[in-house]
């Protein structure tokens, strides 16, 4: 990995205030004494003179490189534009244990997992999301059954999860598996492939990434639900399903929208993001392409294809092959981020950047003008 040069000060000029944080929690993770996080962004708790911090080179909105990522993690460089690096067939597979299942957001195939490698101690801990009434999502670092299936079901609204991976350590924990969104998988690979700092990310031992078109600014959301006639301390499940957002509520009720209308409350940072099968992971999984309470899993490496191989044989969940016509819709997921956001990606390397406000150089006299 090329190796990054700046501090917490460039973090903020570059990424922070340039609307490019996806609050991941990588910054931080390991940082803690001097970054916290406010209004979802991290924030200096205590002056940093580093010239060369942990922060801005583990941050993966400063740089990625997905090539140099692949060689290193996969041994390879990816066959496949839309999805990236895997092996074997891309499954569709559910969780056999229905207790699981009822917890989990589709198949319960990620907590199915967790739950199977912690009982045979593959792993001794697994940082997953968790969520109070008002579904704000805290990383939470679980180590039984019970834990697992606290935090089960998706939060569409986002999550420092690799703080989580800092809270681990700090508890002594050497095999630890992460839960997160493509943008977490990045940063946790960076962390894993700095040559500038060490902070033992060999412990962690499994990524498990889960397929993502964006997330929601958690105001927006709010804002959204009360127009939709609900609030968000009312809602038992959200779920996003052949383009269509829907919210379950706790007295019953669905409401069902186009997941077109639910674009103005999506985080700035997303729209920034070519990664939707969590490209990086060693198995990502997600819905489309599955039936209902079925997951798509894609494995990507030597432990994630094992792992997989490992709980079908034991028949901790059960699988079969995506079909072609499911492997396409997957696929047309892929390529509608990757084609929006590449856009927005390109667009915004154009203009100058002052201040963070995007100006074109011919508008810069209209800053000048007093008329
Ligand atoms: C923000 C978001 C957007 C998604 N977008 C898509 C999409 O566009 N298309 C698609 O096919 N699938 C998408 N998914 C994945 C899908 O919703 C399921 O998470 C996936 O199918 C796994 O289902 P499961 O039943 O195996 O998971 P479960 O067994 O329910 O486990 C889910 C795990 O994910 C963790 N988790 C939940 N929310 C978050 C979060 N915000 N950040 C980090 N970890 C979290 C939980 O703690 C739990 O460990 C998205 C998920 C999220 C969280």
């Amino acid at each position: 990995m090329i190796k990054q040069k700046g501090n917490i000060m460039d973090l903020e000029a570059d990424v922070t205030y340039n609307g490019l944080c996806c609050y991941c929690g990588t910054c931080g993770a390991f940082c803690k004494e001097y970054i916290t996080y406010e209004n979802e962004i991290p924030v200096t708790k205590k002056k940093c003179y580093e010239i060369y911090g942990a922060c801005y080179d583990f941050c993966p909105r400063t740089s990625f490189a997905p090539f140099v990522v692949e060689r290193a993690v996969f041994g390879a460089t990816r066959t496949d534009n839309l999805l990236g690096y895997y092996k074997g067939d891309i499954l569709t597979a559910r969780a056999t244990d229905e207790v699981i299942r009822g917890k989990a957001q589709d198949g319960g195939v990620v907590s199915a997992l967790l739950v199977s490698l912690l009982e045979q101690g593959e792993i001794d801990a697994a940082v997953v999301s968790k969520t109070s009434e008002t579904w704000e999502p805290e990383p939470f670092v679980a180590t039984k059954k019970e834990d697992v299936l606290a935090a089960a079901g998706s939060k569409y609204t986002q999550c420092p999860s690799v703080l989580g991976v800092g809270d681990a350590f700090e508890q002594g924990y050497k095999r630890v598996a992460l839960v997160g969104l493509p943008c977490h998988i990045q940063g946790m690979r960076k962390v894993q492939l700095s040559t500038g700092f060490d902070v033992g990310a060999d412990r962690v031992k499994i990524l498990i990434g889960l397929f993502c078109t964006e997330t929601f600014d958690m105001h927006m959301l709010r804002k959204k639900l009360e127009e939709l006639g609900t609030r968000i301390e009312e809602v038992e499940k959200f779920n996003i399903k052949k383009g269509s957002f829907f919210v379950y509520t706790k007295g019953g009720k669905e409401i069902k929208t186009p997941i077109r209308k639910m674009r103005d409350c999506a985080r700035e940072a997303c729209n920034y993001c070519y990664d939707f099968a969590a490209e990086f992971a060693d198995v990502s999984v997600g819905s489309i392409g599955s039936e209902l309470g079925w997951s798509t899993v894609i494995t990507r490496s030597e432990a994630g294809a094992e792992i997989v191989k490992k709980a079908e044989k034991e028949g901790v969940i059960e699988a079969k092959k995506l079909t072609e016509e499911q492997l396409k819709e997957l696929k047309s997921l892929a390529s509608f981020k990757k084609r929006e956001n590449l856009k927005n990606i390109y667009d915004k390397t154009e203009p100058i950047r002052i201040l963070n406000m995007q100006v074109e150089p011919e508008m810069l006299v209209g800053f000048l003008d007093d008329e």
